[in-house]
């Protein structure tokens, strides 16, 4: 049985996180097992970037559609 570390989280989960983040805080638990995930993984990061260039799209596109 392989050891379990609390704050261990799997691509999967950390991509769940980082959708989840967009709408609400998360609890201190998640943000670091998010942050430990973060730094030794390299999918991740780029997902987080995507996800952020998406958001900044989205609030352009809002903002555009909002002065008409
Ligand atoms: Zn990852």
């Amino acid at each position: 049985m392989k050891p379990r570390y609390p704050f261990r989280r799997t691509c999967k989960e950390v991509s769940a996180l980082l959708i989840a983040r967009e709408d609400r805080d998360l609890p201190w638990q998640d943000r670091l097992g998010l942050k430990l995930h973060l730094a030794m993984c390299e999918a991740c990061p780029a997902f987080e970037r995507q996800l952020l260039t998406m958001r900044q799209a989205m609030g352009r596109w809002r903002a555009y559609t909002e002065e008409d």
